[in-house]
């Protein structure tokens, strides 16, 4: 059986601007990939209702993960009320106990909307409970707790301005199309923002936080992370164990 990767972000689109190269390169070393969001996305839009929003959201992310073969899954939980509260640590708890995944994703712990940062602090127990047998909830517990790791901040700067500074560099270049592939399925993002400036600012945006994370890393293209290594975690960074050394560069090879 395949070995499972969970990104696992507040809303639609946040895993394609933030690691969907990374993703594209677990899928070709072997791994089911699976996106998740908290939310469904229902603030995303200046036109659409809610109920109009949500579904187009879901298809264009289900069509975003389809290209790398992967699966999405949402917790229907609304923008800008995602809490770390019981409802959301369970909800997260059961889809990560579904997926038993090796490694998950999420965001940043500091990022300039609360959604991500609560996002961040959900998956971190999610994680960290998956083994606990006393979470009230009926999915089994699974072992050992995965490999966390926190993705760039979007624009990489957390909300005072400051630039996130990451400790693992990881070369996308050849899966930049990709990526690029999967951000273009979330159309309605697309054509929100080409609609306000003119330009294709989500893809532009996207490339270029790309180009100045592989600037400093060496790379032409780099998608950047941290990972979380606090009491219980695993330390080892597998994604270097996975991708190789020619591929994934840390930050005592950085400065
Ligand atoms: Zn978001």
């Amino acid at each position: 059986m395949n070995k499972s990767i969970l990104a696992f972000f507040a809303h639609p689109d946040d895993a394609e601007i933030l690691c969907a190269g990374t993703l594209s390169l677990l899928q070709k070393a072997g791994y089911n990939i699976h996106i998740a969001t908290i939310a469904a996305g229902d603030k995303g839009t200046a036109s659409h209702s809610r109920e109009e929003i949500i579904r187009i959201r879901r298809t264009e992310a289900i069509k975003a993960a389809g290209i790398i073969g992967g699966s999405f899954h949402c917790l229907e939980l609304e923008d800008v009320f995602i809490f770390y509260q019981r409802e959301s640590i369970e909800k997260a708890s059961v889809l990560v106990r579904n997926i038993q995944p090796e490694i998950v994703f999420t965001h940043s712990p500091d990022d300039y909307m609360v959604d991500h940062e609560m996002t961040s602090k959900i998956l971190q127990t999610a994680c960290f409970t998956a083994g606990m047998k006393n979470l009230l909830i009926p999915e089994k517990p699974f072992g050992p707790v995965p490999y966390l790791y926190y993705t760039d901040a979007v624009e990489s700067k957390d909300k005072l301005g400051r630039r996130i500074d990451l400790s693992i560099w990881v070369d996308i270049s050849s899966a930049i199309d990709t990526k690029e592939k999967m951000l273009a399925a979330h159309a309605s993002q697309r054509d929100w923002l080409m609609a306000h400036h003119k330009v294709d600012e989500y893809l532009m945006a996207m490339k270029s936080v790309a180009r100045s994370r592989g600037e400093e890393s060496g790379f032409k293209y780099a998608e950047g992370f941290r990972q979380h290594l606090g009491h219980g975690f695993p330390q080892e960074n597998i994604l270097l164990e996975i991708l190789g050394k020619e591929t994934v560069k840390s930050i005592n090879q950085i400065k």
